[in-house]
């Protein structure tokens, strides 16, 4: 598999934010968001190649039973459910993060965390936003996804206006739990997190959705393997 990355960090969003956890961060994501926080994960070839026994020994070497498969884009790689069955197999707690493109049924995966991404994140350039337009959103994938795993949805909010095409987001998937859904601040450094987060905070008031931490920004303002 081509791996970007293997570090050992707190869960920084989410449910699970403040979790001890190992990250294997997946190299490869076809989407290029124009916010995105790990564009060094973007080219595959840009991954150092690791056998799934590699991946296996580098996650072993601390004692954590949660594991993060993060990208990049895990969904869309063919490798994807030989990992998660040979960290099962080590009884680790498995959270798959994705944008929630593509679906692969029957993972052991103990949480599917699903950030399906809003027209807030079209990238600037053209080309880049058509390719990103093109599949950004496969409401038949996100439902799939939450019909299949025990989920929870980050919407990334930049500002207020992006609420309404989160809320008919959530309707045109349908059978949603509220409960597992999240609004996080889009936010590169701490600084961007606490200007938005007030306003996020609000939303979060007035519609009864979860406030969604980043705490890899807080802690550390996002450097690299935090
Ligand atoms: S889906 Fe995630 S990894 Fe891919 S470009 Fe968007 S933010 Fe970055």
């Amino acid at each position: 598999m081509r791996i970007s990355e293997i570090f050992y960090s707190l869960q920084g969003e989410g449910f699970l934010a403040g979790v001890p956890s190992v990250f294997v961060r997946l190299a490869g994501c076809p989407l290029r968001c124009r916010w995105c926080d790990t564009k060094y994960a973007w080219d595959q070839a840009a991954g150092a190649h690791y056998s799934i026994n590699k991946i296996i020994q580098s996650v072993q070497k601390w004692p954590c039973k949660f594991v993060v498969i993060t990208g990049g884009e895990p969904m869309i790689n063919s490798e994807l459910p030989l990992l998660v069955q040979k960290l099962k197999a080590f009884k680790k707690h498995i959270t798959i993060e994705t944008a929630g493109i593509a679906f692969i049924q029957d993972l052991a995966c103990d949480l599917m965390s699903i950030s399906p991404k809003l027209s807030n994140s079209t990238p600037v350039d053209t080309e880049l936003a058509a390719i990103h337009e093109d599949s950004r959103l496969d409401i038949a994938v996100l439902r799939a996804s939450i019909d299949n795993y025990n989920y929870q949805l980050k919407f990334v909010v930049d500002s207020q206006d992006d609420l309404s095409e989160i809320q008919q987001t959530i309707e045109d998937i349908g059978n949603v739990d509220s409960e597992k859904v999240m609004l996080m601040p889009q936010a590169a450094t701490r600084e961007q997190f606490l200007a938005k987060s007030p306003m996020v905070a609000e939303l979060c008031k007035r519609t009864g959705l979860a406030f969604c931490q980043r705490l890899q920004v807080l802690l550390w303002n996002n450097q690299k393997a935090t």
